[in-house]
């Protein structure tokens, strides 16, 4: 006989990791299944609003992320030829003061080992990759690749971009490859040491159809990271992603600042990954499924909000689970989908068109926003 969970959360990624957090500090049964083996410290930076620094909060991480993390006290948008500055946005103490919030720069890796370890041990099971998946009116079975399955009272789809449960509810569909592909590198502190130039904190170069977004990933400043959005006809490539080099990306940034030109030339190694989003989907929840993050609204990066967005869903989907009661998880699922859509939705349209803060504007919509704040709407 399959073991019974009550919730089923599927992917440990940075949503379904603070979805079983939130759940469990409010008294939910959650077991997570995850079908990498374990985690490692993946190379790659992640920007955390104060919309979310307030969820972690909550969560009792927010002072090990501000320790952990770098904080910049702008956000800069600058011309990627000339170097004139687009934009100049004021984080740092006016975030903390204005926003409520720390705004950081930090190791997606990291953070994501402090979400980890947040979760009850013996809660996340590893290795575990769902196969087949079945409402079956009173209970969900879920099998997964190494042959085991669980039986679960409702099944939460934290399973990223190439979502089962996505892929259950609607039907098979590859993502959309956008036309763009990102250049990643994590650079050692000391390899800048070489050039006069000033690093910031938190700077974007832009040209008009390529750009660049730099920042620290540790509040040590002993690491420094870029990621890039260029475009590519096709991802004509096998794998999540693959190496990129010193050359290639010389070549897509010619004619720029001589501070870019500087730190592409102090990289060990690059990678590059295709950007693929989806159009918004005409539902986020049937029967006992429900999704949150990248299985139901990926986005190009470009806002810096994608997991920013995943973890305000798992904060959303816990309060309105609260509210009913896990046993009129229907309603639940119908209070999360209104109190969530609008929101995610402006933040995918927007990121997708990266227009974010390349001109001086106003984020006070993205950062200023406190989920525990709101009051829950319910029609
Ligand atoms: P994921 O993090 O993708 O996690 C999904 C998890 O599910 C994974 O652990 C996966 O192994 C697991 N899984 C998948 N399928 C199965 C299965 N069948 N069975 C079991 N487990 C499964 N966001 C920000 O907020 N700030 C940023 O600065 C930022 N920068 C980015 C830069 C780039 C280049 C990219 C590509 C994205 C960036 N994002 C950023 C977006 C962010 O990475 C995603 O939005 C975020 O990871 C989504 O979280 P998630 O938990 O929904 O999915």
């Amino acid at each position: 006989m399959e073991k019974t969970v009550k919730i089923a959360i599927v992917g440990a990624g940075l949503g379904g990791a603070a979805a079983a957090t939130l759940l469990q500090q409010a008294g939910f049964e959650v077991e997570v299944f995850e079908q990498a083996p374990e985690f490692s410290r993946l190379g790659a930076g992640i920007h955390v609003g104060p919309n979310v620094m307030k969820i972690f909060r909550r969560m009792g991480l927010e002072k090990a992320l501000d320790e952990m993390g770098s904080h910049p006290d702008f956000w800069f948008s600058r011309d990627g030829e000339t170097g004139d500055y687009l934009s100049r946005i004021p984080l740092g103490d006016f975030a903390r003061k204005e926003y409520g919030a720390s705004y950081i720069t930090v190791h997606r890796g990291d953070m994501h080992a402090l979400q980890i370890d947040s979760i009850k041990p013996g809660t996340v099971h590893f290795g575990k990759r769902l196969q087949n998946l079945v409402d079956r009116g009173d209970d969900v079975l879920l099998e997964f690749a190494d042959g085991t399955s669980v039986t679960a009272d409702i099944v939460i789809g934290a399973d990223g971009i190439h979502s089962k449960i996505r892929e259950t509810l609607l039907g098979v569909e590859d993502p959309i490859y956008s036309g763009w592909v990102a250049h990643r590198a994590l650079i050692r502190g000391e390899n800048l040491a070489r050039f006069a130039d000033e690093f910031e904190d938190c700077v974007k170069w832009w040209t008009e159809d390529r750009h660049m977004m730099v920042y620290y990933t540790t509040g040590k400043r002993d690491e420094y990271y870029f990621v890039t959005g260029v475009p590519h006809p096709a991802w004509d490539f096998q794998g999540a992603y693959v190496d990129s080099s010193q050359e290639e990306m010389l070549a897509a940034f010619e004619g720029y600042h001589s501070t870019v030109q500087n730190l592409i030339k102090s990289t060990e190694s690059i990678t590059k990954w295709p950007l693929r989003n989806r159009n918004p989907l005409p539902l986020w929840s049937r029967g006992r499924l429900v999704m949150l993050g990248d299985a139901c609204h990926p986005m190009k990066p470009h806002m810096a909000q994608g997991a920013c967005m995943a973890i305000e869903d798992a904060a959303m989907l816990t309060r309105c689970l609260q509210e009913t009661g896990l046993s009129d998880f229907r309603t639940a699922f119908e209070l999360y989908e209104l109190n969530r859509k609008e929101r995610a939705t402006r933040v995918q349209s927007v990121s997708n068109a990266n227009t974010f803060l390349r001109t001086q504007e106003d984020p006070a919509w993205v950062y200023g926003y406190d989920l525990y704040g709101q009051d829950l709407k319910s029609s």
